[in-house]
């Protein structure tokens, strides 16, 4: 039979949270790509269980189309119908409606994560006082037994899929997850902020991803999964820069441009924004509350991103006002994985810069807000940096599951122990706070750098952010926290 002309449209009823969660929300996406179907069937929960909120009218309408329209005028470039001079994607918060035409890949045609459960979600949440923010979800126990959930704010490309499936290099430390990316939050009748992870399935970075650095994803993306832009093997399997694994004798490798390749050629056999998508619960050490309809209780805030130097391996904000403006302050180098090639230092306020759904000065004003909030038991907030280098430019901290030495000391902070020493910045762990054993040329005075040379230009750059990018929109207190900031530091 003669297909009749046009793309097939598909529609997709979807929640965005777990099922009956007082916080998930309901999304209908229409699109013509049937890799966007079988992609939002592994990240959201489609089903006839959004019916309900349909029928109420209680729902986000998602509209996308790659912009390609049957018959074709012009032949494709390697199979992607696209149209990439012309993409485009609008968000209207005031009618909870997304349209996203010409791009068949990522967060611009999946409209359920970053356009729906950040742009318009944190739109929603200001208006409903709540949070919708760019944050993993994990669970740390200790070795006693104690548990604690953290969610941790960096920007694309700095660890948080490798955070959220760590394994602890700690004995007796485990670690559990609820999220990846998107962290949703609420405080319940007890004045507890309590986090769901809206998605269903993971969208991660593949170069870089092994069985040494990322067990826990290479475990859960071993059926199930779509991967995109990645190599392939000739035996039908799946490659990457930094994968890891010896390939098959025999075995030959074509790029993710379709061309053949072997290792040591100048260009990558993976692009390096490959992804893979698979279910979260495929997932080993997914914590058994993940789906929970409350969302789990949230004792920490973490933010963090790539700083070469001068910013410390960790430290912890004063109090809720002081870690907003830490919030606030955010910055990391941006790496080819990220949307800038080179590597510059960006500004990135709570790693939402690319995801606010509103005014970033009345962002901060509601995060202010929230602090003040009547009966709230804050979580603590802090600042971490995996990422210093030494002048050879190595990193200094060996990372990945070593993290957990620092989550071991944010538990500690939590339980209210007294092991912190104050500097101009935050407070950090005192030199026998933070458990260095066994890490052979780490030293602390490495990892906790002092320098007033460097946080001068770095209060300095702020400011001129600040003016150049939030003006009169600046909450006060944010401005009087840099103020203090620099006072602190010309004290140093
Ligand atoms: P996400 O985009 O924020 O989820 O970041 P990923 O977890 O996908 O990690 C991005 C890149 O950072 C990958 O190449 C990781 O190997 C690398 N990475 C993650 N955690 C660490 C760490 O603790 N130390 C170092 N040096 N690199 C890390
Ligand atoms: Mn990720």
């Amino acid at each position: 039979p003669v297909p009749p002309p046009g793309r097939t449209m598909y529609i997709l009823p979807f929640s965005m949270g777990p099922l009956g969660s007082p916080l998930a929300k309901v999304g209908l996406q229409l699109t013509d790509s049937p890799y966007v179907a079988a992609s939002m069937r592994i990240m959201t929960r489609v089903g006839p269980q959004t019916f309900p909120a349909l029928a109420r009218d209680d729902f986000v309408r998602c509209l996308h189309s790659v912009g390609r329209p049957l018959p074709l005028r012009e032949p494709l470039v390697s199979q992607w119908p696209c149209d990439p001079p012309r993409t485009l994607v609008a968000h209207l918060p005031d009618q909870r409606r997304i349209v996203s035409f010409g791009s068949g890949y990522g967060g611009n045609s999946l409209l359920g994560k970053k356009c729906f459960a950040l742009r318009i979600a944190s739109r929603l949440a200001r208006d409903e006082g709540w949070l919708a923010e760019h944050m993993l979800i994990l669970g740390v126990t200790d070795p006693a037994g104690r548990k604690r959930y953290v969610a941790a704010a960096f920007p694309s490309a700095c660890g948080k899929t490798n955070l959220a499936m760590m394994t602890p290099a700690l004995p007796g430390w485990r670690v559990h997850c609820v999220g990846d990316d998107i962290a949703w939050m609420k405080f319940d009748a007890e004045g507890r902020l309590r986090a769901i992870n809206p998605e269903s399935g993971f969208f991660g970075v593949a170069p870089g991803t092994s069985v040494r650095t990322n067990p826990n994803a290479m475990l859960t993306i071993r059926s199930n999964t779509i991967f995109t832009n990645v190599g392939q093997t000739s035996d039908g399997g799946v490659y990457w820069e930094g994968i890891d694994q010896p390939l098959n004798p025999g075995t030959t490798l074509t790029s993710w441009l379709g061309q053949p390749w072997t290792p040591g050629d100048p260009q990558p056999c993976a692009h390096p924004n490959s992804r893979f998508c698979a279910p979260a619960n495929q997932c080993p050490i997914m914590d058994p509350a993940w789906e929970d309809p409350e969302g789990v209780p949230i004792d920490a805030i973490i933010f963090g991103g790539r700083r070469p130097e001068g910013v410390p391996l960790v430290y912890e904000a004063f109090n809720w006002r002081h870690g907003v403006f830490v919030g606030s302050a955010m910055r990391s180098e941006a790496t080819a994985a990220a949307e800038h090639t080179g590597r510059r230092l960006m500004h990135d306020p709570f790693a939402m810069r690319p995801f606010f759904g509103y005014n970033a000065g009345q962002y901060l004003a509601h995060w202010l807000a929230v602090g003040e909030r009547q009966g709230a038991r804050l979580p603590r907030i802090f600042h971490v940096n995996w990422f210093l280098r030494d002048g050879a430019g190595r990193f200094v901290w060996p990372g990945f599951g070593h993290n957990a030495r620092v989550l071991a000391w944010i538990c500690s902070r939590v339980a209210g122990e007294d092991n912190a020493k104050t500097t101009p910045v935050g407070l950090v762990p005192r030199e026998d706070a933070l458990d260095l054993g066994g890490l052979p040329g780490v030293s602390y005075a490495d990892l906790f750098p002092v320098s007033r040379a460097f946080w001068e230009k770095e209060a300095r750059e702020l400011r001129r952010y600040y003016e150049e990018n939030f003006g009169e929109d600046l909450p006060k207190e944010v401005m009087g926290e840099l103020r203090a900031l620099e006072e602190r530091v010309k004290k140093m």
